[in-house]
């Protein structure tokens, strides 16, 4: 509680009365299965879809979106191969892999880069650049879409679920325009977010 009201912007949603105790929640996990390999499908008559194919930790809030386009997915790939299991089988894994399977890398990628954040915030080192390409990119997304309200749309096109990082990043021109705009941040920041430092929070922590 002392936490949250040291932060302005949030302090006021714990002004309510608690109905419960604090609810705990951990060992989230980043966990993919695939039903095929390379060479088809390992198994027929049996789909996995929404968390019971992937899931990640929740702090994108994407996992119903993501859940119900595979649902969606796996409503037009029953409806071509209605009689066909391993046709069926065959393309739900095609069509996951290629629709799906972004929106699951891009949430380990962005893990990433939030781990390596607080790694070297407690470290009180500069975190290191992603030395992955997708990281890169999310990374440039993120940073890049403060700077100008078009920027900012194509930046919720992905934290909304329409459009993946990749997506957005193979468009025309994108990439230069955001790798300007971080430049161009670096020179001048936008205001922080109003905060503790991180020795007041492990004060109030403590
Ligand atoms: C803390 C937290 C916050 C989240 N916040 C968001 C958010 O803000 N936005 C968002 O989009 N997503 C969020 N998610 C993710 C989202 O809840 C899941 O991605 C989504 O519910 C997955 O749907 P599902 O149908 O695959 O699985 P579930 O919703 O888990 O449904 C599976 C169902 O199967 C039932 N079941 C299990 N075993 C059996 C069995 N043997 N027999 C019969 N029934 C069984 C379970 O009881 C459950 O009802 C959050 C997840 C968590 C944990």
């Amino acid at each position: 509680m002392r936490v949250v009201r040291a932060h302005p912007l949030p302090a006021h949603w714990v002004d309510g009365k608690p109905i419960s105790d604090v609810s705990v929640m951990g060992g989230v996990v980043d966990r993919y299965r695939r039903l095929a390999t390379e060479d088809g499908p390992v198994v027929t008559g049996f789909v996995a879809i929404a968390d019971a194919w992937a899931c990640t930790n929740p702090s994108a809030g994407r996992g119903m979106t993501v859940g119900m386009l595979h649902a969606q997915r796996l409503r037009d790939v029953l409806r071509c191969f209605p009689d066909d299991p391993w046709n069926l089988a065959r393309e739900f894994d095609e069509i996951t892999e290629r629709d799906l399977r972004p929106w699951y890398d891009a949430q380990v990628a962005s893990d990433g880069l939030r781990f390596a954040a607080m790694e070297a915030a407690r470290t009180g080192h500069r975190p290191t650049t992603p030395s992955d390409p997708l990281t890169r990119d999310i990374a440039l997304l993120r940073k890049g879409m403060l700077a100008s309200g078009d920027l900012f749309r194509l930046g919720l096109e992905y934290l909304a679920t329409l459009a993946t990082a990749q997506e957005i990043m193979n468009r025309p021109g994108v990439r230069a325009r955001l790798q300007e705009a971080v430049a161009q941040l670096a020179k001048d920041p936008p205001p922080a977010m109003p905060a503790p430092s991180r020795e007041q929070l492990l004060e109030l922590a403590s």
